[in-house]
């Protein structure tokens, strides 16, 4: 007997395929970097979200190999029976030093994290205020909190303040991404604040992009515009110019303490390897001491900028390393993909649903880690595709 459900998996896999939206991916050998091995092939990188060169960093490596003899590999159990380790309770006193927060608590991942939030927060009478163009991992969780989930047009203050204005729920919350994972603006934040203290409201600041690269040393976007309330929950990633993986939450101390009692993501899912908390400790230091690595991305940044108008490119609205250059069409996206990545350099074009439809994209990356000489040679790749 033919299995009706395995043959329609087949047909919407041939009919993704046909839109050109079948995801595919390619094999990274040795470390990531701006230099990377792909399916073999040796390629020039802007696509890693490694803003600070320091996922293969040594310092990192040497803080694993130091911690790894004491406390081996796993972690063994979840945090509240017997896998919270002394080096993920140092790690989290020492982000919610550096990021100006009362307490933190750490998480395997970002999504896991903003899943933890929301659900914790914001219940089946409350209701979520979300940015459209927000991260997929906050929306998933404004559905799993059960709560009236609104989205208003990216970065329409004025549609998110009607929405606070009819709003009846008990708990409020809005959740934005601090810097645009796909357009790379930032989020008014100072505006969103005032918008939440005036309809009582959370605010959750997903600071995935922002974490490491803006702000006094790397501090993140809070440090960036100089922000500070009760009111914030700051979730940060570890997994990008940290160079490690994981996600730390910093709030008030109630809120910390809340989410040790009911974050389902926290509570049911084992602790992370505390070596991965040694070398995050490491990244701190590193980030903190980063100015040179920040100084080097704004300028790499800016020549970007500069080279792209050049050549008619469409630059979007962003001073950050997140430097998206929208063609429309997935077909056309993927044709200057495939054309640079001929010519030995790697840009994702990134589609639908990750972006909106016709707003297919090269997104393109920069890290510290990047040199002058290598923006040059991917703007003469894109310029040869152009002429
Ligand atoms: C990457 C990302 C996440 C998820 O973080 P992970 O640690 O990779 O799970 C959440 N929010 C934003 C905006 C991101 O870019």
């Amino acid at each position: 007997m033919s299995f009706a459900a395995l043959a329609r998996l087949r047909t919407q896999l041939d009919g993704l395929a046909e839109q050109d939206l079948l995801r595919q991916r390619r094999l990274l050998d040795g470390a990531q970097g701006v230099r990377v091995s792909l399916d073999g092939l040796a390629l020039l990188s802007f696509c890693s979200n490694d803003y600070l060169g320091l996922a293969r960093h040594p310092g990192l490596a040497a803080a694993v190999s130091q911690a790894l003899p004491q406390m081996g590999v796993g972690a063994g159990a979840s945090h509240l029976v017997t896998g919270h380790h002394a080096e993920h309770h140092a790690f989290e006193q020492e982000f919610a030093r550096f990021v100006g927060l009362p307490a933190a608590l750490l998480f395997t991942s970002g999504y896991m994290a903003n899943l933890a939030v929301v659900m914790a927060l914001v219940g089946r009478s409350g209701e979520v205020f979300a940015d459209r163009l927000n991260h997929a991992s906050l929306n998933d969780a404004a559905i799993l909190s059960r709560a009236k989930f609104s989205r208003y047009a990216h970065q329409d203050l004025a549609a998110l303040e009607r929405l606070l204005q009819n709003s009846r729920a008990a708990e409020k919350m809005v959740a934005v991404d601090a810097v645009f994972s796909m357009d790379g603006d930032l989020a008014d934040l100072p505006r969103i604040l005032a918008l939440c203290e005036a309809y009582d409201a959370w605010l959750l600041v997903d600071d995935a992009h922002g974490f490491g690269v803006l702000g006094s040393q790397g501090r993140g976007t809070l440090a960036h515009f100089g922000l500070a309330s009760p009111r914030i929950v700051y979730m940060a990633t570890l997994g990008k110019a940290a160079g490690v993986s994981g996600a730390a939450v910093a709030a008030q101390s109630e809120v910390i303490a809340w989410l040790l009692q009911k974050a389902r993501t926290y509570i049911y899912t084992t602790a992370s390897p505390p070596i991965l908390s040694a070398a995050l400790r490491a990244s701190l230091g590193l980030i903190a001491a980063g100015d040179e690595r920040r100084d080097q991305l704004r300028a790499l940044i800016a020549q970007l900028r500069q080279g792209l108008q050049a050549q008619g490119w469409p630059v979007a609205d962003s001073a950050t390393p997140i430097q998206p250059v929208i063609i429309g069409e997935n077909a056309a996206t993927l044709a200057v993909s495939a054309n640079l990545l001929a010519q030995g350099v790697l840009v994702p074009a990134i589609r639908p649903p990750t972006v909106p439809r016709h707003g297919a994209r090269l997104r393109i990356s920069l890290s510290a880690a990047h040199t002058a000489a290598d923006v040059t040679q991917l703007l003469a790749a894109l310029g040869a595709h152009r002429a």
